[in-house]
């Protein structure tokens, strides 16, 4: 206790922020976090103005990449005279162009950029690159969403989180460090064993965070486990920041019921983060448009479309090592030009739809996130697509659609992985096909489960 206190003092401390503010690796990202909260209230018309610099600048840079400086040439249009409405004339980026194109997409020497990969339950895994100015402006995005979650400096985050990369990062000494400094402590939400959560539940209940940072699946799961048991969380002290799957209106209300606490959802993948987060009007999700610029487009004509669902479709505006121009993120969702009464003026993301991640119940009553299996194919060359299904509590299939470069030894390392978490008695089945069918929104399912608990 007398540590957590030492700890809060630290981090509450005004002469933390002052260090931060002065070193020279943060001062820059202090500076785009006070800007990314003024952006929010500006009229329409300068943040095109803010959007068109810097979609022209993207452009020019992006003449360095040997697609898009190809890409350019054939439509003719110069990076310096572009305006928004010539966006349009380029091609959609998917996941399929960055797999086959790899490298040549890159606009800045690899040495320079952060290699990352992605999968999720709504895309085949890529690799990618980033470079430090997406990485600056994605750690002031996140101080300004935090901010709109009612986040004060120093304030004590709980992460229920279960992302390899995040995970590797906390364990490092760098990593504890900078947690410690964030006053963070982290949960894996990959483990929602009965057991687990329990302990959870103690912990936090110690701990008192203020904030809940949460895959929503996760926090929903536990929500529901502490209803079952009659446990009454006195946490957190502010909010719930949910992310990473679609907030069904059923799981905000057991989270409000549960631990009476306001929900902000947010919106942003591994290749885009940063992109909209819920305010406390809760109408909806504030597009962050200094950092991208969202399309949303009907899925027949390819017209933009408001009030009604469509398929996003996202520039991002700060990676400039590699550029993600109108890319099909694999989301359905609802824009609207209405404004937010709340008075921050920008385009708001009303749903997002189709993002679904099942969990997995094994035997043994352990409960697995179904992003622990889309997470072993990372960065995994040789598969185009994939599908992990739930038969039975003891019955799997893998379904894999091969890339030109598959191997044999493609999947062996993540056929251990999996066995490690299933069992070695449980039945895996291997199936390969050309294609994968996808949902009624149009959207691929990489994990589903069959198995479902009705009591948790
Ligand atoms: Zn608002």
């Amino acid at each position: 206790m007398i540590l957590q206190q030492a700890q809060d003092l630290i981090c509450k401390s005004r002469l933390k922020k002052s260090i931060s503010s002065f070193l020279p690796s943060k001062r820059g990202k202090w500076e785009l976090y006070h800007d990314k909260k003024k952006l929010l209230y500006i009229a329409a018309a300068e943040i095109r103005d803010v959007q068109g610099q810097k979609l022209r600048k993207l452009l020019k840079q992006a003449l360095n990449s040997h697609y898009y400086s190809g890409v350019l040439e054939k439509t003719g249009l110069n990076p310096d005279n572009i305006v928004l409405e010539d966006l349009k004339k380029l091609p959609l980026l998917t996941k399929d162009i960055i797999r086959e194109q790899g490298d040549r997409l890159l606009a800045k020497p690899k040495s320079m950029l952060y290699r990352n990969a992605s999968g999720g339950s709504t895309g085949a895994p890529v690799i990618f690159y980033q470079d430090d100015n997406y990485a600056d402006n994605i750690w002031a995005t996140m101080m300004v969403i935090l901010e709109m979650c009612g986040w004060h400096y120093g304030a004590r985050i709980a992460r229920l989180w279960g992302a390899p990369q995040d995970k590797r990062r906390f364990k490092t000494l760098k990593g504890r460090l900078i947690y410690f400094l964030q006053n963070t402590r982290f949960y894996d939400s990959f483990n929602m064993s009965e057991e687990n959560m329990l302990k959870y539940h103690y912990d936090m209940t110690k701990h008192k965070p203020d904030i809940i940072i949460c895959y929503a699946s996760s926090i929903y799961l536990l929500a529901k486990f502490l209803k079952k048991r009659g446990l009454s969380p006195s946490y957190p002290s502010i909010s719930i920041n949910t992310s990473a799957e679609t907030l069904m209106p059923h799981m905000r209300h057991t989270l409000e019921e549960v631990f009476g606490r306001e929900v902000y959802d947010k919106y942003g993948s591994r290749e885009i983060s940063g992109i909209a987060c819920e305010c406390s009007a809760h109408k909806g999700l504030h597009i962050f448009e200094d950092n991208v610029i969202l399309e949303c487009l009907d899925p027949v004509t390819g017209e933009n479309v408001y009030e009604r669902p469509g398929e996003l479709v996202i520039t991002d505006l700060n990676n400039m090592g590699m550029p993600f121009i109108r890319y099909r993120i694999g989301d359905m969702g609802v824009v609207s030009r209405e404004k937010c009464s709340c008075g921050r003026n920008t385009m708001m993301l009303r749903k997002v739809l189709g993002r679904v991640t099942d969990n997995f119940y094994l035997e043994g009553g352990r409960i697995v996130h179904g992003e622990y299996f889309t997470h072993l194919f990372y960065g995994t060359r040789g598969i185009k697509n994939f599908r992990f299904t739930q038969n039975r509590e003891d019955d799997f299939l893998l379904t894999i659609v091969k890339g030109s470069d598959y191997t044999e030894g493609c999947l062996e390392q993540i056929i251990r992985s999996i066995k490690k978490v299933i069992g070695e008695s449980a039945a895996l089945k291997i199936e390969f096909t050309d294609k994968i069918s996808v949902t009624a929104t149009g959207k691929y399912r990489f994990t589903v489960s069959k198995v479902k608990k009705g009591s948790l």
